[in-house]
């Protein structure tokens, strides 16, 4: 058994922004625990051909690690990943690191105050869990009639299978999200025959992609300020989509004409655009962007299949129409488990419910997107109501991160051992954001997505301008929770209250 003072569970963006700050802060005591073999996370794991970013380098990297040297707008994966390990290397982390560990258990015991985690590796224990477990990582299937009788090869998106040679093959990406959007265009020029399975239509628009130029790269490098001027002027752009989302979706109009424009570009045949083109608003799900997706799915070895999907055969699938469409390989494009992420399975509070069966209960909910009432002790990365639709999440992250190095301050200065936030402070809060989230496109754009849970409610998003997030996670709220010290652990009694922290804090974007 091994015990430390904090696990990190995770090793992509959130997991290692956190050891950073950790270490930063002088705590050394400490563990990353990751199922891979190496950090990247999301970069890590989607090798798919045509993965990037879709928000550019210069704002989807961390604010203190810039990368003067990023070779276009928006990154491919190989650059992300190694971007992601040089940060790593350079904070020296691979001690703290245990790679092929997969974490099966995160059980509070109230008795001792600490997490005890079982892994594939052996026991941890912690007295602090930091889950960057991530919002986008466990693969989720189509629940589709026939799929395991499938004879040819078959895989997801985030688990690209390299060794399976693709070339000339009769192919069926099910999907046309963010990841299929990026295949699509890479297979149509190497398959044989391409059959596109679309549910619904997304809003594409163009993407400003482009590399540098020599006379850029010279002055991310060399003149004070530049780079992070690029930064800012990315992040103002970006949040003024963010007024349309959340507040004014009239103001995203112009976004439906380039989707348009872009549809158009792209694709010579009326029936094909009527079929790309979305029946809901601009945000509603998230914006995607291409140059490509639309030209490859003109093609003529393109064929885009909007019949549903009745089942998959041993040698194909067939639709709802009847029509049989036989293939040598499918990739599922389907996304991820995002509400019901098998972690949520795997975190027991102080009354040994997990948080699945908590939320299942009360929704997704969490304090600033980080803490649960009943999980003492636990900071969830990238938790319910961070996730964005049009802006990088290294900003929440940071935001979050700013929270933790707060606590970290408080804790030895009041040495506290057990903090838990307040449940009515967690349900106010959550009103604030349902509230604000009423005159989202999310909610009247007349689109169903992945965004919302099992009860039709947003728990996904961040309704509002991500600096208010910033703001409300600058300083770690004290009178939000309930603590007790390190002398009274295990007790319920709190510590000195703490009166210099500002009171609870809802939500007004
Ligand atoms: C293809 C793709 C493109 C994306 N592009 C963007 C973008 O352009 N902009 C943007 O803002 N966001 C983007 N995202 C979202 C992306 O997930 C986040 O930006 C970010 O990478 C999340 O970092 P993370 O560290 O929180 O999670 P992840 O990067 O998912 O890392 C989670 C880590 O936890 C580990 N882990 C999980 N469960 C366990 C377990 N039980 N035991 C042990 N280890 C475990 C995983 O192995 C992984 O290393 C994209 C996502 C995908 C899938």
């Amino acid at each position: 058994m091994n015990v430390v003072k904090i696990a990190i569970i995770g090793a992509g963006f959130s997991g290692l922004g956190a050891a950073i700050k950790l270490r930063q802060e002088g705590i050394d005591d400490f563990v990353i625990l990751d199922r891979g073999q190496n950090f990247g996370g999301t970069w890590r794991d989607n090798t798919y051909p045509g993965a990037a970013c879709d928000v550019p380098s210069h704002l989807y990297s961390y604010s203190f690690a810039p990368n003067p040297t990023w070779s276009r707008s928006f990154s491919e994966q190989p650059e992300i990943h190694r971007y992601i390990n040089n940060v790593a290397a350079k904070n020296d982390l691979e001690s703290y690191t245990r790679w092929n560990t997969e974490v099966t258990g995160i059980v509070w015991n109230e008795a001792d105050g600490q997490w005890v985690i079982t892994t594939s590796a052996g026991e941890y224990r912690a007295n602090f869990v930091i889950a960057g477990v991530g919002p986008l990582c466990e693969p989720k299937l189509p629940d589709l009639k026939g799929i395991d009788d499938f004879a040819g090869e078959i895989f997801h998106s985030a688990r690209w299978n390299h060794d399976y040679n693709l070339e000339g093959k009769r192919v069926a990406v099910i999907g046309t999200g963010a990841s299929a959007i990026q295949i699509i265009p890479e297979l149509a020029k190497k398959v044989g025959r391409l059959d596109v399975y679309q549910r619904t239509a997304a809003w594409v628009l163009p993407r400003l992609d482009r590399p540098y130029s020599n006379t850029e790269s010279w002055a991310f490098k060399n003149i004070p300020g530049f780079q992070t001027a690029a930064r800012a002027g990315i992040y103002a752009s970006r949040e003024l989509v963010s007024f349309g989302l959340t507040h004014a979706p009239g103001v995203l109009a112009p976004a439906k004409v380039l989707g348009k424009q872009n549809i158009a570009r792209g694709i010579s045949d009326r029936k094909l655009r009527a079929a790309v083109t979305p029946k809901w608003k601009v945000g509603c799900k998230r914006i995607l962007l291409s140059n490509t997706y639309y030209p490859a799915l003109n093609q003529a070895n393109v064929d885009l299949v909007t019949d549903p999907i009745k089942e998959v055969t041993t040698t194909g699938i067939v639709t709802a129409d009847g029509v049989a469409r036989d293939v040598d390989a499918i990739v599922v494009a389907t996304g991820f488990h995002v509400t019901d992420s098998p972690a949520f399975e795997h975190i027991i509070g102080k009354d040994g419910s997990s948080l699945a069966q908590v939320w299942e209960s009360t929704g997704i909910n969490a304090y600033k997107g980080t803490t649960v009432h009943g999980f003492p002790n636990l900071f969830l990365m990238v938790g319910p109501a961070t996730g964005l639709g049009h802006t990088s999440i290294i900003y929440m992250i940071e935001s979050q991160l700013n929270y933790l190095v707060d606590y970290l301050k408080l804790q030895r200065k009041y040495d506290i051992a057990r903090v838990e936030v307040r449940s009515d402070v967690q349900h106010d809060y959550n009103v604030g954001i349902q509230k604000n989230l009423k005159s989202s496109v999310w909610e009247t754009g007349g689109c169903a997505s992945w965004y919302k849970d099992v009860f039709g409610n947003i728990t996904t998003l961040w309704p509002g301008f991500t600096f208010r997030y910033r703001h409300i996670t600058r300083k770690f709220d004290l009178a939000a929770y309930d603590t007790s010290s390190a002398a009274a652990t295990g007790a319920r009694t709190s510590a000195a209250p703490v009166t210099s922290h500002p009171a609870t804090e809802t939500v007004t974007s």
